[in-house]
């Protein structure tokens, strides 16, 4: 081990109830922006009309609807940033072969990718191997993180047809 860091602190942090000064401005209405690293693929896989039919059927799934908040969030960035932002929740929160938290690592508000995720069964790996066929404890591979996304896209499109590219 070196030498400790000094106890004595060069800035001192601000008193309670200050403003940290470099701290982004608070933006009250907007949930945070998704990193969009992942690249998306040129085409998607199709979806079946099946799934939707099955979803329709199941009173939990049905259930989720994009909120007005949602929307305009959904209309702000576009449908191909949002689908960018879906990507990489894919291959964070869903895509090792144990997430981490996982059944607990979609919030059920605050995206509407989020709410996609609940509406579609492809919150979490259970639902996901329940509701899709892809085994847990299984990394994801890129032609099942497409299609995962092609579902969450398609929902959003059926949710909001007006939601742009
Ligand atoms: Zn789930």
């Amino acid at each position: 081990m070196t030498a400790r860091a000094p106890s004595r602190r060069r800035t001192p942090a601000a008193p309670p109830g200050q403003a940290d000064l470099f701290a982004p401005p608070p933006s009250a209405q907007e949930p945070p922006p998704a990193p969009a690293a992942v690249p998306l693929p040129a085409t998607l896989p199709a979806v079946a009309d099946d799934l939707w039919e099955r979803l329709s059927r199941s009173r939990f799934r049905a259930r989720f609807h994009l909120d007005a908040k949602d929307r305009a969030y959904l209309h702000r960035q576009g449908l191909q940033s949002v689908s960018g932002h879906a990507a990489e929740f894919i291959a964070t929160r869903l895509a090792p072969a144990h997430p981490h938290k996982d059944g607990r690592q979609t919030p059920w508000r605050g995206h509407p990718v989020f709410v996609a995720q609940h509406a579609t069964g492809t919150c979490c790996r259970g639902c996901i191997e329940k509701w899709h066929g892809f085994a847990k404890g299984q990394e994801l591979q890129q032609p099942q993180r497409d299609y995962i996304l092609a579902v969450i896209r398609g929902w959003l499109l059926r949710e909001d047809p007006d939601c742009s590219e």
